[in-house]
């Protein structure tokens, strides 16, 4: 049987508006392209507003890790300190990440879960937010994702496994339209990867887009078998700044009087300090110590036009973000800073994402959290 439509929204990450456009991606496919607002953050905060339409205001997602030393499943874990040293050996990528898989079944998270280079002795004051998998059904506790609200409407629809390769996720999307399936969400995250390495290389990054671009023909040309109609719909969370300098905050802060701990915390990511100010002399010895860094503190009116602001502080008492191509490295994330980096001001130009579609878009879609009203929209004229 044959499909009126069949709806396939696809997820590049890091497909900015900027790299479409040096490249002029598909246009002979995609003649309906529009640049996005990016979630202010990175993809642990995007996947979750793209999947649910609300902001971290409301999901509760900035960063992986945030100082909750309270909250902190953790805890335990620092009893056995000892066992992890030499520290040298502990951060070792390779064991990072096989101490990552053992924690991540230990205390049964479902998410994505990875220690990055989050120091073993200060994790019994980090929380991490996503244990669950933010992808299947019930994964945002009492928010509806868009597993929850597509089954809720009883379409046929296939959400990709974050999990899976995105050769995988391209064969377990063709399988899901054979099986009758009209409304597809897939997850690609490989040219993520591939522009944190080689954002200056033009040739490698276009000869990955024109991977890309086979794998969607090929899609679109399966899913054309089975409908009359396919509408065809590329969406990304943001692009991808490159490096232009480095910024060394945490050594700042460690040769500071200021003890971790006691008078602050704080989350190192890549392009931001989220600073939690525990004692009195804190705000303004920070506040000191960052102006040296070329970089902001946001404001109140800023966090709320991101959709970060929450009154319980949750993300940090002040957010500093680094100017636009500044990393900070090391970081919780990282020992070296990445050729390509985002995170940065939605407004820098590297910063914005894309949808592309071949079906006309509204008007009024502008900001990565209103993907998800569209996806729901054409999931309703099945
Ligand atoms: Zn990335």
């Amino acid at each position: 049987m044959k499909h009126k439509v069949i709806e396939i929204f696809l997820f590049t990450d890091a497909l900015g508006w900027k790299i479409v456009n040096d490249h002029n991606f598909m246009v002979e496919l995609f003649p309906h392209r529009k640049k996005i607002d990016m979630q202010f953050g990175y993809s642990s905060s995007a996947i979750p507003t793209i999947l649910s339409g609300k902001t971290p205001s409301e999901h509760g997602h900035l960063g992986l890790f945030c100082f909750a030393p309270e909250a902190s499943p953790f805890k335990k874990l620092s009893r056995w300190e000892w066992i992890f040293k030499p520290a040298s050996f502990w951060n070792r990528g390779r064991v990072r990440h096989h101490l990552s898989k053992l924690l991540k079944k230990f205390y049964g998270f479902t998410g994505y879960f990875q220690l990055y280079r989050m120091p073993i002795w200060k994790l019994k004051f980090v929380d991490y937010c996503e244990k669950r998998d933010l992808f299947v059904s019930g994964g945002m506790e009492n928010i509806a994702n868009l597993h929850d609200v597509l089954s809720a409407k009883g379409v046929k629809f296939h959400i990709s496994d974050w999990h899976l390769s995105d050769a995988e996720n391209y064969l377990a999307a063709e399988k899901a339209i054979e099986n009758g399936k009209n409304f597809l969400f897939v997850y690609t995250a490989s040219l993520d990867g591939v522009l944190h390495d080689k954002v200056g290389d033009a040739q490698a990054v276009k000869s990955k887009l024109d991977e890309i671009s086979l794998q969607i023909q090929s899609l679109y040309e399966k899913a054309a078998e089975y409908a009359d109609d396919v509408h065809f719909t590329v969406i990304s969370d943001h692009g991808m700044t490159p490096l232009t300098g480095t910024a060394d905050i945490m050594k700042t802060m460690e040769d500071s009087d200021l003890v971790f701990g006691r008078d602050y915390g704080a989350c190192y990511d890549s392009t931001m300090a989220r600073f939690y100010y525990l004692s009195e002399k804190a705000e303004p010895v920070i506040t000191a110590l960052m102006a040296e860094y070329p970089g902001r503190f946001l404001s109140n009116d800023d966090e709320i036009k991101y959709g970060i602001y929450r009154t319980d502080r949750a993300f940090g008492d002040g957010i500093f973000l680094l100017d636009a191509g500044i990393q900070i490295a090391p970081s919780d994330m990282g020992g070296k800073p990445l050729n390509g980096m985002h995170g940065f001001a939605p407004e820098d130009e590297h910063s914005f994402a894309a949808i592309l579609s071949n079906t006309p878009l509204p008007q009024e879609l502008e900001h990565v959290a209103d993907y998800f009203d569209l996806m729901i929209e054409r999931a309703g004229k099945l």
